[in-house]
Parts: C-alpha cells; structure tokens; sequence
C-alpha cells in the first residue's frame, strides 16, 4: 500500500483534488474547472491529468500511490458504475473503470458525491467514532447519505439516501424539484424554510422581525435566537417535519448518528432544540438513542470521504 492517496469530488463548476497521506492529513489540495463540453467526455482526462501533474510536482511515483477515491453528482453504484448524470452530461459507464485506464491502471472507487461526503464526515469530521450514521445535507434541497457498518450503502441503481425526497405532506400544491409534491426537502432545505416562513407570516398578522427584511433560513434561525415568537413557531415546524424523515430513515436503517451538514447547519446546536424531541416522539424506540451532530468538514467532506472510499 502507497503512503499516499488522492480524493476527488466532481461538482458541476468545479472539481476539487485532495492528496492525503493513509491516515487522513491533507498534504496539498486544489482545484480545477468542470469542462462539461461534448457530454462531459473531458472531465476524467482533465482529472487525470491533474493527478499525474500533481505527482510530478511532488516526485510521488505510481507504487506511492494507494489509489484515487471521486465522489461524482449521480448516482454511482457499489461497482463505480455511474447511471446518468445529466448535469455533467454523462450515460451509464463505468467511472472506476475509466478512470483507472487513464491513470494507467491504478486503484480507483468511485461514489455518489453524497454518500461520499457522509464517509468523510465519519472519517474525519462530525461522525468520527462513529462506523454507522446517516448524513442530512440541508442545503438549497436536502440530501442524505448513508453509511451502514462502515461501508456506503449504494442500493441497485446508487439511488439511496435521497432522503430529500421521502413523502411528508398530503395536500401540498406546490412541486419539488423532482417533480412529486410534499417531499421533505420542500421544508427542510433552506428553500423550503423560507417556504414555511413565508406562509407563516401571510397567514396573519402576528409582529415578528421576519416582516423586516429578506426571509431566509438564516434570518428565521437569526430571529429565533432573539426569541422571535412567530420565528420559533416556524422552527417547530421545519424541527417537525424534518423529525418525521429522520425518524423514517432510522427505521430503516438504524443508525448510531446523523450528522447534520450543509448551508442550514450554519445556525449550529440550536437546530437541535427543534429536531431531537420531535425525532424522539416519532422515532421506533430500537433508534432512539441516535445521535445528533454538526458536520465539521464544510465543503472539503467530499475530498476525505473519497480518499476514504479507497482506504475502506
Ligand atoms: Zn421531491
């Protein structure tokens, strides 16, 4: 085994290239512009490229080299196989497999950018300790990934952990991005507090802060800390619902810990005054003793959780 490894997360502007040593330490990191012309055929070559340039640069040779983890935005499958990516233009191939051939055949495991990002943060981030935990990204929608016994669970087609997408309201008119109606991340995400807020505050009269200025996830969670009453009763809410998918995962899949990431996490432990009790009251008692936390790694979890899928 080489004493280094690399770990790559694809975005849709631009890819982010990590060189870790076996235990985790970055050595060097930086990135590169996602060329997603010509049905995104340039983007593993441009990846390719900037590993073999980075190990020139470092006199790093093959046989140093333990392999290449990438984390890429669709769903990938235990085998690294890719099914569609429409946003970076990409069919169904192997990833693992054409990667490799462009390094000159060396290791690489690829994986959905989620469930990635959920092995970074039990490696070296807010789920450290722990081997089984569920990773809630509450960002513009909510994604989830999920890591059982150490190991992504990938599912038939790398569609687990869409947890964004788990029905919670009957009724809703409105559409969620994936084109069904009620789905977690329509009030869970930060789009979607600001939904409640919004309804919230057209509903009557009530005086909050909120009538101030602009409605955002981090103006609701800003006015709940200075006790803003109609701000808590939006919290409550958004605690509520995001409870219910919670609790509907650990059913499932019975996990020690979720770790709580992305833009919404910002507002730190005063999220969880508003989702553990509701969790509680939900949840199957076999998964009730869950942990909460917040994820530490912020936009690098995808760099260590790739590097991390080769290690694992
Ligand atoms: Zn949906």
């Amino acid at each position: 085994m080489g004493k280094y490894v690399f770990g790559v997360d694809l975005g849709g502007t631009t890819v982010k290239m990590g060189l870790f040593d076996t235990d985790g330490n970055v050595q060097d990191k930086w990135e590169i512009p996602t060329r997603k012309q010509d049905a995104g055929k340039l983007i593993l070559p441009d990846i390719a490229e900037a590993i073999k340039n980075k190990m020139a640069e470092k006199n790093i040779e093959a046989s140093d080299v333990t392999g290449v983890g990438i984390g890429v935005p669709g769903p990938v499958d235990g085998a690294g196989m890719i099914y569609k990516a429409p946003n970076l233009g990409w069919g169904v191939f192997s990833i693992k497999d054409t990667l490799s051939e462009l390094l000159g055949g060396m290791i690489v495991e690829a994986g959905n950018d989620a469930n990635v990002a959920a092995l970074g943060e039990m490696w070296r981030g807010g789920g450290k300790g722990y081997s089984s935990l569920v990773m809630v990204t509450l960002g513009t929608g909510v994604g989830g990934g999920i890591i059982i016994n150490g190991k992504i669970l990938t599912g038939s087609t790398g569609a687990t952990g869409e947890i964004g997408h788990i029905h919670i309201v009957d009724g809703e008119p409105e559409t969620c991005g994936c084109g069904k109606h009620g789905c977690l991340e329509m009030y869970a995400s930060a789009t979607g507090i600001a939904r409640l807020a919004n309804r919230r505050l057209a509903k009557d009269d009530a005086p909050t802060v909120l009538r101030n200025g602009d409605i955002s996830a981090k103006s609701v969670f800003d006015a709940v800390k200075n006790g803003d009453k109609v701000a808590i009763e939006i919290a409550e809410q958004f605690g509520d619902y995001l409870a219910k998918g919670l609790a509907s995962v650990a059913a499932a899949v019975n996990p020690e810990a979720f770790v709580i990431g992305g833009g919404v996490s910002k507002a730190g432990p005063v999220l969880f005054d508003y989702i553990v009790k509701y969790y509680r009251e939900y949840v199957f008692h076999g998964s009730a003793d869950a942990k909460f936390t917040l994820a530490e790694l912020g936009n690098d979890a995808g760099i260590y959780g790739a590097a991390k899928l080769v290690l694992s």
